[in-house]
């Protein structure tokens, strides 16, 4: 029989063999199992006889391949069962010859769903398999894959049925799935210009974004609106991030691939499995991986622990989480781009408040905790004010809405992408800084004086020089200039240390 392994969600065609022999009755597993498929045995043993078939009471040897493929889960489960039954003589398996066959099976015979079915569905067909068994739970999301034949069982007892005397298996449901609600619009947010200016900037340029500001700020606001400005995924990159959500368990229902950038927002009480992933057998992606081409969004990031901040730090790097397994190690794609909120002291009343008794010590301590790890790599870092009475009523007939914000986003992206095709960069975020220092892409000294003053004062660091020039780059995209003037750094500068304070070098 075929099944498929994954390893991360990276599907690995797995043949299940079974043989009988005289000996003793027992159940031989071999291939690597882990503990679920130890725990397999007992499955397949109760569903085979609450399906009214007769368990062989022979040694039976049952043999994943390729046995250095490390195997987690439970989707061999229906394969196991299909294949012993075929070597006891009860079933002739031609019938599933070229098909794969997934599913983890209930004591009573009932067919479960698994985590994982669309990236196993597309390893099958890339293979060369393009008949999948999956449990009927599972069929609309394995059906998105094109080109495959999906059918479902609910019971083994239907897929015996269908080898044995051509019984019915059930089709996909062929409802559509219910239409996606509206994404939270840009429209809503009134006043905020600066924190409005900030994120679309952040989108040019996929840049990771800090909002430092009270609590009323509108931070959160802004930070679930970032993925109504980024361009909806492609193709490849739509079937990557719901094979994430597939191995998660965490798919929408009714099959329907991901299509828009996700949002992430994992508490600060987060563990750290949430947050970049882990659990048991199958690994489940984390928060991280989750918001993998979308946003991570760590609201009042100070709360959280040292060791999940510090876990962050390898994915923000490298774009993949590294999960340590038995048997090996499990990737998963984590690029992200990250959005942290943090009041700007820890008892989170407004800078300057009378009742704010924290000292600047505390306050540095308190912001120090991002420091680092995060704010290291975060270009756009502003204050926001608390939204007054005056924005409410001036701008009351609602701010320019997301999709005129999303189009400027996309022309910046294009620019960029086009400026920095030769090179490995899609995005002004990716750009290493000193090569925007060098020709033919250094700026006349005319246009980054105020940036040399600060960095002669002291008051920018060589780091946070090139950060702003980054941003400079994605404000002249987005205002469709072929390269950064004067007024584009000024802008950038201030995206860079806006409300006039700085929170790092
Ligand atoms: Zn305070």
């Amino acid at each position: 029989m075929l099944s498929v392994g994954l390893v991360g969600v990276t599907g690995h065609l797995v043949e299940v063999e079974a043989d009988l022999s005289a000996g003793l009755p027992a159940v031989v597993m071999s291939g690597l199992p882990d503990t679920a498929l130890n725990e397999a045995r007992d499955r397949v043993r109760a569903a085979v006889v609450n399906s009214g078939e007769r368990w062989p009471n022979r040694r039976i040897t049952v043999n994943l391949l390729p046995a250095t493929l490390p195997k987690y889960g439970s989707a061999f489960d229906m394969g196991i069962a299909a294949a012993l039954l075929g070597a006891a003589g009860e079933l002739p398996l031609a019938a599933l010859d070229g098909v794969v066959i997934l599913g983890e099976l209930g004591l009573d015979g009932s067919v479960r769903p698994v985590r994982g079915v669309l990236p196993m569905v597309v390893a099958a067909l890339r293979a060369g398999i393009n008949r999948a068994v999956v449990p009927l739970a599972n069929a609309a999301e394995a059906a998105v894959v094109p080109g495959v034949t999906v059918k479902a069982v609910e019971t083994l007892h239907r897929l015996v049925a269908y080898v044995r005397t051509g019984g019915a298996l059930l089709d996909p449901p062929s409802d559509h799935p219910p239409p996606e609600p509206p994404m939270l619009d840009l429209a809503d947010i009134a006043g905020q210009a600066m924190g409005r200016r900030a994120i679309e900037v952040a989108a040019a340029g996929g840049h990771h974004v800090a909002l430092f500001g009270p609590p009323g700020a509108g931070k959160t606001m802004l930070a679930e609106r970032l993925p109504s400005l980024l361009p909806a995924l492609d193709d490849d990159a739509a079937l990557e991030v719901s094979a994430l959500h597939s191995v998660a368990g965490l798919l929408p229902e009714g099959g329907r691939l991901v299509r828009r950038p996700p949002f992430q927002a994992p508490h600060h009480s987060a563990t750290l499995a949430a947050l970049v992933g882990g659990g048991s057998g199958l690994a489940r992606p984390g928060a991280v991986s989750l918001a993998h081409r979308g946003v991570l969004f760590l609201d009042e990031a100070p709360e959280f622990a040292a060791r999940a901040l510090e876990a962050l730090r390898q994915p923000l790097e490298s774009g993949r989480v590294l999960l340590s397994r038995t048997g090996g190690t499990t990737e998963y794609p984590a690029r992200v781009q990250l959005v942290v909120a943090a009041n700007p002291c820890p008892c989170a009343k407004p800078q300057g408040d009378a009742h704010c008794e924290c000292t600047p010590l505390a306050r540095r301590r308190y912001l120090g905790r991002l420091s680092g790890p995060l704010l290291d790599r975060i270009d756009v870092q502003i204050e926001l004010m608390p939204v007054t009475a005056a924005d409410l009523f001036v701008t009351s007939g609602g701010g320019e809405p997301s999709a005129d914000v999303a189009e400027r986003v996309a022309k910046a992206r294009a620019a960029a992408s086009a400026r920095w095709s030769a090179e490995r960069w899609r995005v002004n975020a990716e750009v290493p800084g000193p090569r925007l220092r060098q020709p033919p892409w250094r700026l006349p000294p005319r246009d980054t004086q105020p940036l040399r003053r600060r960095l002669d004062s002291g008051s920018l660091s060589a780091r946070g020089f090139d950060r702003v020039l980054r941003l400079a780059w994605s404000i002249a995209d987005l205002d469709g200039r072929d390269r950064p003037n004067v007024d584009d750094v000024d802008e950038a500068l201030a995206l860079r240390t806006g409300g006039g304070r700085r929170f790092d070098g």
